[in-house]
């Protein structure tokens, strides 16, 4: 204690440190320079248990015993330390201080001398504080730590491992270990950079995520990562930005799972998806496959129908000219079958040649491979068929392009055209023959005019003479002959003009009946008689002895034999020789007519039987006639179911004309003949009645001299008036009369009392079947045409009187 101060002085100065020191929250207890208490404050008496009173002077050392807290031996005291060394002896740790009462609690401790002015020391200050809750804290803390400690050290399924703030890694589990197969000696201190592939650290992505979880404080992925060795696994990631509390950063904590199943698992699932997808695209895509192959089933399906209907033959090649289809109009036409030919060069299946030289002819389809382009009809083709056999066709070419435009094959088309040909041929020769025709006609007019004027120029000669001559009837009789002639010359013409008109209309009608050859010869030697006297011919004429008979019309008969005979006549220079011969040859009767005359060339012998033909036209060496006779010759004869054919030897050598007709039986003839004898009936009264009174007066007269009762009327009414008195048994009546008309007069006649019975006859210039049937529907028994035949006639009137 300084001796200068006051007591009082130093009284006040004790007890501001008693004051304070009782104030402060730290045990303090103070000694003397021997170690015995001199002070302790109130937080010191509870953490002693002591009071002042009890320990002042006391020994610190009974009062302030402490303890290793982990040896439990004595601590040399440091208030002993601090006196003995007069230092500050700093905290002693792990120190438990034993209370009064046992209890112990663990203490932090410092001692420091109390020195007096003079530097000397006076005694020791204590100070110690209970560390009980900053221990236990502590402990809690170190606990934790631990725990946390080995659970991360122990967290095999987790990679967990702190980064410094660079990345280079701090601390390393086993879970990282396991999952990185990285021992921690090796890879503690290394960059965390190598746990990602390399194209990962090209890209910079290591920084890039610390500096993310710089910024956001955590980041987050899913990504490749490598383990020692190279291997890959598939990682999920999180780093956490770890700060100091000053906010500085630390570095990083990383947690990484190898999730590499979950995403195979993942990608299994995805793969499984994908290929469902796929399969079910797939089945889709199978399906629409399908549905393609149908269609092209159908339309391969119509394609084939088509071409297996088509008329045209159809021949398809692939590119290099190969037969790959043939339909059956190209079976057909080329002699192969589907089966045999496939795969074939075309050239054997369809071998053409030129229609013309005959020689090999290209291929169409070689010129469409090589040129490319549509080949069109090539004409005059002819197709060898494999057996040999050709025809002439049309073929075209095109090619078939696939889907570049390349060409893939060839279609052939092709045709026979024999038909074609053939009508082609026909059409030509028709015009040909139409302009023959016309040319005739053409020649044939001319011919007319001349013909006709032949006649006429003479009679209109004689008729001048007769003029002139008036007086001297002598001078008339030959002029009346020459003009008889040349009349019947004209007459002739014309009938063969008429003839011919309706032969070719289709319109000439034959009056057949059972004829005599004997009678229609005859009657032909008549008619050519005056031209065969006129040539000075010599006729010959051979009859077989028996009677021969033809079903025919005697008339038309006796004009095609005449016609011969004329032919002969004409044709024959004067005094000739014309044989006329008939002859019965099996069931047929022969007729030739023979003459020494000019001959017909061999190549005219057919000819000359069509309609204007001559041998000769110039006008020198006519003979008078139109090149119309023998085609009237002809068509009669083949009416009457015959033949006529020409032969001659040649110019200058003669002609014969050879007529075959079919004979008819005699037993027939016979009883043809009874029949005809039969209708000799009695003598009838008969109405004649005709407008033309010529007519009616010559019937008249004919059939009075058959030994009938007979008047004639010259119209409907006349006709009327006179039947009322006359009361006839038949009417011959003309239908083509003015005012009333034969129709009419007969239904009316019909009406007359007593006539009703009485025999209608028609006669008419008409001889057509709708004439007769109208006749017959009007209520007459019969038809005639005039002129009338007598002998038809007599026989008519005898059987209808027989019926009446
Ligand atoms: P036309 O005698 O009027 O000329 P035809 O039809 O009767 O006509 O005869 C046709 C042609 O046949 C005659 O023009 C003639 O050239 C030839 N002809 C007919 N008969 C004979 C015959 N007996 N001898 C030589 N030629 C004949």
């Amino acid at each position: 204690m300084e001796s200068k101060k006051t007591p009082e002085a130093l009284g006040a100065q004790q007890e501001w440190l008693r004051v304070t020191l009782s104030s402060i929250g730290d045990g303090v207890i103070t000694t003397d320079t021997d170690g015995c208490i001199t002070f302790l404050n109130p937080v010191a008496q509870s953490l002693t248990g002591w009071s002042l009173e009890e320990v002042s002077g006391v020994p610190l050392e009974s009062v302030f015993k402490i303890v290793n807290e982990e040896t439990r031996g004595t601590v040399e005291n440091p208030a002993t330390r601090a006196l003995r060394e007069g230092l500050v002896v700093g905290l002693a740790n792990h120190t438990l201080l034993i209370a009064k009462d046992g209890t112990e609690r663990p203490i932090d401790d410092s001692a420091a001398p109390i020195r007096n002015a003079k530097g000397k020391i006076g005694g020791v200050v204590l100070v110690f504080r209970d560390v009980t809750e900053r221990r236990s804290a502590e402990q809690a803390l170190r606990l934790s730590e631990e725990r946390f400690r080995l659970l991360v050290e122990g967290t095999k399924d987790y990679a967990i491992f702190m980064l410094d703030p660079r990345g280079h890694v701090l601390t390393w589990n086993a879970g990282a270990e396991r999952i990185k197969g990285y021992q921690a000696e090796e890879i503690v201190g290394q960059h965390f950079s190598r746990f990602y592939p390399l194209e990962d650290v090209q890209a910079g992505k290591p920084e890039w995520e610390l500096k993310e979880a710089t910024a956001r404080g955590k980041y987050e992925e899913e990504g490749w990562r490598l383990r020692k060795g190279g291997s890959r696994f598939w990682a999920s990631v999180v780093i956490t930005a770890l700060h100091a509390e000053n906010g500085a950063l630390r570095g990083f904590s990383k947690v990484t799972r190898d999730v590499t199943e979950r995403k195979r698992a993942e990608e299994n699932a995805r793969r499984l998806l994908q290929e469902e997808a796929a399969r079910s695209a797939a089945e889709a895509g199978a399906q629409e496959a399908r549905r393609a192959a149908q269609a092209e089933r159908a339309q391969r399906e119509q394609l084939r129908v088509t071409l297996e209907s088509i008329g045209d033959a159809i021949l398809v090649t692939d590119a290099q000219g190969r037969v790959t289809l043939l339909n059956p109009v190209a079976e057909a036409l080329t002699g192969w079958s589907k089966e045999n030919v496939s795969g074939r060069p075309l050239e054997e299946v369809f071998h053409i040649v030129n229609e013309r030289t005959g020689q090999h002819a290209e291929n169409p389809v070689q010129r469409v491979l090589r040129e490319g382009v549509v080949v069109g009809l090539a004409n005059h083709t002819i197709l060898i068929a494999k057996d040999g056999s050709s025809r002439p066709i049309d073929d075209s070419a095109a090619p078939i392009k696939g889907e570049h435009g390349t060409i893939t094959g060839v279609v052939l088309v092709f045709r026979d055209v024999t038909e074609r040909r053939r009508s082609e041929e026909l059409l030509r020769r028709q015009n040909q023959e139409l302009e023959a025709a016309t040319r005739q006609k053409d020649e044939f007019l001319a011919m007319l005019a001349h013909e006709l004027r032949n006649p006429l120029a003479p009679l209109r000669n004689a008729l001048q003479i007769m003029k002139l001559a008036g007086d001297t009837p002598q001078a008339f009789g030959p002029m009346r002959e020459m003009m008889e002639r040349q009349l019947i010359h004209l007459v002739r013409l014309v009938d063969d003009l008429l003839d011919v008109s309706r032969i070719t209309r289709g319109k000439i009608e034959l009056r057949k009946e059972l004829a005599p050859l004997s009678a229609i010869v005859q009657s032909a030697v008549e008619a050519s008689g005056p031209l065969i006297e006129a040539g000075e011919h010599r006729l010959s004429v051979v009859l077989p002895p028996e009677a021969m008979y033809v079903e025919g019309d005697p008339t038309r008969l006796a004009q095609v034999v005449s016609n011969l005979l004329n032919n002969a006549a004409k044709y024959t220079p004067p005094k000739g020789q014309i044989r006329l011969t008939v002859e019965r040859q099996d069931g047929a009767v022969v007729i030739r007519v023979q003459d020494t005359g000019i001959g017909i060339p061999a190549a005219m012998l057919s000819q000359i039987f069509e309609m204007f033909t001559q041998v000769d036209r110039s006008s020198d060496r006519s003979q008078g006639g139109l090149g119309i006779g023998l085609t009237l010759v002809k068509r009669l004869v083949e009416m009457h179911g015959g033949t006529v054919t020409a032969q001659s030897e040649g110019p200058g050598r003669g002609s014969a004309f050879t007529l075959h007709l079919p004979l008819v039986d005699v037993e027939k003839r016979r009883a043809q003949d009874d029949a005809r004898q039969a209708p000799q009936g009695p003598a009838c009264r008969i109405l004649v009645v005709d407008d033309n009174v010529d007519a009616a007066e010559s019937l008249s007269m004919m059939l009075r001299l058959s030994g009938h009762e007979v008047r004639a009327a010259h119209g409907g009414p006349s006709a009327i008036d006179q039947a009322a008195t006359f009361r006839p048994d038949a009417v011959l009546l003309d239908i083509g009369m003015p005012g009333m008309n034969g129709y009419e007069t007969g239904r009316r006649l019909r009406e007359l009392p007593g006539l009703d019975k009485a025999v209608l006859i028609a006669l008419t210039g008409w001889g057509q079947e709708e004439d007769r049937q109208r006749s017959k529907e009007a209520g007459f028994h019969a038809h005639l045409v005039k002129p009338v035949d007598p002998g038809a006639l007599e026989g008519l009137l005898a059987s209808l009187q027989a019926i009446r």
